[in-house]
């Protein structure tokens, strides 16, 4: 209750307060904070996906940054031999301006990561932009085969009819399946933590059976367990699929499932915009600012 209030306070406090519980999400506030935390992610046997923060933008200026500040970070990628891919989402390439905007801005930045053989995910936003970012994976994977994959909400009671129609619009699917961060309608979603549960591990089987490759993104241990027993019910090699995991969460986990052998992706953000995604994140799990509260309090005692 306690950790609750604080963490919806959050938006009001001043920015530097909430720094000192939110610095675990974040790699820092510039593009060298993010190779640095790859690099160690890499030394860890982790491989990274280079998020640059800055969602809901309207401003023209802004989208073209973006899509410039991608294009040093690929080169950085390059040239440092980084092994991380980068995610990117609508909502920073323009699309509250319009779709064209958007789409000259996306295909932009993943024809750039193409031409140097480097992935792209486009993350999944909230529902309004959920039919055009399915549509322009397709199209961008029929231009550019293998350059993007997109990411699938379990949350949402569309998914797995989602599955079946990019599953039968592509050779080979290549699909981040999460539970879905975005508060959405009860008629276009479940809100109940049980049923996402039970909607994730039924995508994970069909996008298994559709022989898509998966990135299972959860920190949940029911969902973990689920997909072990799936992935040995359809025989996958560890090269068939990987898990992802945020910056910042369950550190013991990460290790774990390295240390088994599973290809482990982290998420990790940067950026001078890093205060509305780590309001979120501390949205999603306010035990972590009672924690941090206590440990303040008890000098760590
Ligand atoms: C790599 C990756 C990419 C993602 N991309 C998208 C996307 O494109 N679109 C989208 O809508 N959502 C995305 N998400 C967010 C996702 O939808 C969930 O909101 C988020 O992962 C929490 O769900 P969970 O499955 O980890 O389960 P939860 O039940 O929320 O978490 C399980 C356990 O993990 C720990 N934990 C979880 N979150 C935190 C936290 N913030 N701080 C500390 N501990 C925590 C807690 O111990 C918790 O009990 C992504 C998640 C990951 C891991």
């Amino acid at each position: 209750m306690f950790n609750t209030l604080i963490a919806n306070s959050m938006p009001y406090m001043p920015k530097a307060l909430v720094g000192f519980f939110a610095k675990r999400y974040v790699a820092g506030a510039t593009p060298e904070d993010a190779f640095q935390t790859t690099l160690a992610l890499n030394g860890e046997g982790a491989v990274g996906t280079i998020d640059l923060l800055g969602e809901f933008n309207d401003k023209i200026e802004k989208a073209r940054q973006t899509v410039e500040m991608y294009k040093l970070v690929l080169d950085n990628i390059k040239s440092k031999n980084l092994n991380t891919n980068i995610s990117i989402k609508p909502t920073a390439f323009g699309i509250l301006l319009n779709e064209e905007t958007c789409t000259a801005n996306m295909r932009e930045v993943i024809k750039y990561a193409y031409e140097r053989n480097i992935f792209v995910r486009i993350d999944m936003e909230n529902h309004p932009y959920t039919d055009y970012t399915i549509d322009l994976y397709i199209t961008l994977n029929k231009e550019m085969p293998g350059s993007c994959g997109t990411v699938f909400q379990a949350c949402l009671k569309r998914t797995q009819d989602d599955i079946k129609h990019v599953a039968a619009s592509l050779d080979k699917a290549n699909i981040r399946l999460c539970k879905g961060i975005y508060r959405e309608p009860d008629d276009i979603a479940y809100n109940n933590r049980k049923k996402v549960q039970e909607n994730y591990l039924e995508c994970l089987d069909l996008l298994f059976e559709k022989k898509a490759y998966v990135g299972i993104a959860t920190h949940d241990d029911v969902l973990i367990n689920g997909a072990m027993e799936l992935i040995k019910k359809h025989k996958l090699e560890k090269n068939e699929y990987e898990f992802q995991m945020l910056l910042g969460v369950r550190s013991e986990l990460r290790k774990r499932l390295l240390a088994e052998g599973h290809k482990l992706r982290i998420y990790t953000p940067f950026g001078e915009d890093w205060l509305p995604y780590s309001i979120r994140r501390l949205q999603e799990n306010p035990a972590i600012v009672g924690s941090a509260i206590k440990g303040f309090l008890t000098g760590g005692r």
